[in-house]
């Protein structure tokens, strides 16, 4: 009898057919392996070590992930007279997984790190179980031709290496070696080239103080000494980037350790295959202060490709590596755009001739409750791919184009929700092009054609503008989603959550999303499901004193809730035009008004002392607010009350009582830290208070907490501490994709098809 054996997810270009080759040997298999669109198919003569063979087919080498494995019956007549992995086969449906980029692997330090090794020093070694792969490939299968490795012949050892299953670089797409592979080149400012060896030189210049501009795997990334005061300063001052801290890369963990506290869960995430950057706790100012301003965590990734590898080794000494690109634009990965548009920024250019064909941005991820939270989905993560819950199936061609400032789309196949790899802020010409090339670069890639479109509610965001035009051009149906809607279904959808699953109480806060009212969202609790949600208590409404510019000037915040609670105290404010909002109250002039939570911690933030002059990065002031209450040493247990006005079974959170105290311990000199702790306690607090409430009214088993406010690590973690106290509280919050607006996109696409069903 012939067993068939069909496995998907991440099995092509991860050695999984030699794998299921050496397994097949070892149990004395017959029967064949091959390749087709939807994963790795296996044909095996059932002997008595066949369970064995197929047992051991589910611990697969270490890039391979298995989303599902099936075993039938076959109607096959063939007669088997050995195992052989045999030519790739095209069928329709793709539902094989993109490979993911990787970080180097200890197989191919060893080689680049023996002297005697054909590899040694070169820059670009990688093997079946490392390398780039999204970033350098154009459409689907991942074979060498469809990728930017194509321009490079290999030579007689890498073939040989190539074709031999025995060897670790068995189809190894991306083989390469000194002889046959991509270069370094190393080029000052001017485009002289230097003639020297690349590292060794690049390494000279960086201990000199130089800032270079390396091209890495996903894109070009800025870089210069982390224990260089100066040197940072420059590098700030030319990118014009005033506060945002820099990410920084360090040889091993244990370089990292002398900077930070790095916990077993953080040691492992630092080492894996995605290799982020991970947001660890400081334990010391050894680094240049002005690296991560006001900040009591740094952002650390380890050594993730051959180059990135030789540099640190060379250099023994941890780097900044900022992505490389003008201020607010996207980062740059081709060379000739590098030479133009950095060349006022960097000094020298580490240069290589592999074309990087998709911009990846290095993944950020923070460990928060135990859990890993993505923070930004980029190299090695992307394109996240998610299997469908129950009722979500067969709705393939579904596309959803996501917010505006951290954008992502997602676009629906017959067995998988892909998210896109972090965009960002749409409102750059670079990045709104990359955002179209990409949405084609996807349809392409999972072969699949848009059908139905689906955007956020606010028309002004340009991916619903997108949408807009493309429905129309191509008569195409249109749907439009409420942000924190989505916030809450991205959640259900992630945790596996069947289409008609039971409401769950979402409490959604962030910065801000349109509302049905037209209004600014931003502190809900919804009553929500995939299809309907209600909006069953808020955040108090407070005026945007100067609309949009609220979110870079904190004071207007802070004035604003004054000015609504009649709180008398203008000490706060001198030198803010406030005397303008006054007379604007006054008249009839129509305010945007919002409930964000993010801006109740801007004004809590800038009470506080935390960005008195105008922010210069997203959430900054609320960033800044959760260090400052992460030093707090004294945990002390009191709250700040909010308070709950019910109308009609509706609650409105209520801050001034808030207010009034967290003044009255300003007054009495508490310190700073402690009244932030104490605000993060509070707000923690109030989710549990406004929960069982609600829980009195409404009927629901789980609570989801969503949205950017809780990527704060204190705030997060405060909650599930206190919530472990309620066994008959389910809280849910997201890991496998963004608890920010990077996972809106998904949630449009599954509240579309929950929707239409
Ligand atoms: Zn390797
Ligand atoms: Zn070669
Ligand atoms: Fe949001």
């Amino acid at each position: 009898m012939i067993k068939k054996i069909i496995i998907n997810g991440i099995v092509q270009g991860v050695g999984f057919r030699p794998f299921i080759y050496n397994l097949a040997n070892k149990y004395s298999i017959l029967g064949e392996v091959y390749n087709d669109a939807s994963g790795v198919i296996i044909f095996a003569e059932e002997s008595n070590e066949f369970k064995n063979f197929f047992d051991a087919i589910k611990s697969p080498p270490p890039l391979a992930k298995i989303t599902n494995i099936t075993l039938e019956g076959s109607q096959k007549n063939t007669q088997y007279y050995d195992f052989k992995i045999t030519r790739s086969k095209k069928t329709k449906n793709i539902t094989t997984a993109v490979p993911k980029d990787a970080c180097i692997c200890s197989d191919c330090i060893k080689d680049i790190t023996d002297k005697n090794n054909r590899r040694y020093r070169y820059a670009f070694t990688n093997c079946t179980n490392c390398g780039p792969r999204f970033s350098i490939i154009k459409a689907m299968p991942y074979d060498r031709k469809t990728t930017s490795m194509k321009a490079f012949n290999l030579c007689a050892d890498c073939k040989e290496e190539y074709k031999s299953i025995s060897n670790r670089r068995f189809h190894a797409q991306a083989n390469a070696c000194t002889k046959c592979g991509p270069k370094l080149q190393l080029v000052d400012n001017q485009k002289n080239i230097i003639h020297l060896d690349a590292i060794k030189t690049a390494v000279e210049l960086l201990k000199q103080g130089k800032i270079l501009a390396i091209k890495g795997i996903g894109g070009f990334h800025l870089t210069c000494l982390a224990d260089d005061k100066k040197a940072v300063n420059i590098l700030r001052d030319r990118k014009k980037r005033k506060h945002k801290p820099f990410a920084l890369m360090a040889k091993n963990v244990e370089m990292v350790k002398k900077y930070c506290k790095v916990s077993a869960q953080e040691d492992k995430l630092l080492k894996d295959t995605i290799s982020p950057i991970v947001l660890l706790t400081k334990n010391t100012d050894l680094l240049a202060k002005n690296i991560a301003y006001n900040q009591n965590k740094l952002g650390f990734m380890l050594p993730y490709s051959p180059l990135h590898y030789l540099l640190l080794k060379e250099l023994n000494k941890p780097i900044v590596l900022t992505s490389g690109n003008r201020n607010n634009e996207p980062q740059i990965i081709d060379n000739t755009d590098a030479l133009n548009k950095l060349a006022k920024i960097a000094d020298y250019f580490l240069l290589h001739n592999r074309d990087i064909v998709n911009k990846v941005d290095d993944s950020v991820m923070q460990i928060i409750a135990g859990q890993t939270r993505i923070i930004r989905a980029g190299r090695g993560l992307s394109p996240i791919s998610l299997p469908l819950p129950k009722g979500f199936a067969n709705n393939q061609g579904v596309l959803a184009l996501g917010a505006e400032l951290k954008n992502t789309f997602c676009l629906l196949t017959n067995s998988q929700a892909i998210i896109s790899q972090h965009i960002g802020d749409l409102k750059t010409l670079e990045s709104y092009q990359d955002f179209q090339k990409n949405i084609n670069l996807y349809q392409q890639l999972y072969e699949v054609d848009i059908k139905k479109l689906v955007c956020d509610l606010h028309p002004d965001y340009l991916s619903s503008k997108y949408a807009q035009n493309y429905a129309q051009d191509n008569n195409i149906e249109l749907q439009k989603v409420q942000h924190h809607h989505a916030h809450i279904a991205s959640c259900l959808f992630e945790n596996k959550r069947p289409i008609n699953c039971n409401n769950v109480l979402g409490i959604v806060w962030d910065g801000a999303g349109l509302g049905e009212d037209k209004n600014l969202w931003g502190g809900e609790f919804l009553l929500a499901n995939y299809s309907n949600f209600k909006r069953i208590a808020q955040f108090e409404y407070v005026p945007m004193f100067g609309g949009d510019k609220v979110t870079l000037e904190p004071w207007r915040m802070a004035y604003a809730y004054f000015e609504k609670y009649q709180i008398n105290t203008d000490k706060y404010f001198k030198g803010k035009p406030t005397t303008f909002f006054d007379k604007l109250i006054d008249s009839d002039i129509a305010f945007k008004y919002t409930s964000s939570v993010g801006r109740l911690f801007d004004a809590v933030a800038y009470i506080l002392g935390i960005c008195n002059q105008n922010i210069s990065y997203e959430a900054q002031a609320s960033i800044e607010l959760e260090s400052l209450a992460s030093i707090c040493k004294v945990k002390q247990q009191q709250t700040y009350d909010f308070e709950l006005e019910l109308m009609d079974g509706y609650y409105i959170v209520n801050s001034k009582k808030m207010w009034l105290s967290l003044l009255n311990d300003l007054r009495n000199n508490v310190g700073r830290e402690n009244i932030a702790y104490k605000f993060h306690l509070s707000l923690a607090s109030l989710i549990i208070k406004m929960t069982t409430k609600l829980k009195q009214q409404y009927s629901f088993d789980d609570v989801v907490l969503s949205g950017g406010v809780f990527n704060n690590k204190l705030l997060l973690e405060l909650c599930f501490e206190l919530f472990k106290n309620t066994a008959d509280i389910h809280l849910m919050s997201a890991s496998k994709t963004s608890l920010g607006d990077g996972a809106i996109s998904l949630g449009q696409a599954a509240i579309h098809v929950a929707k239409i069903k």
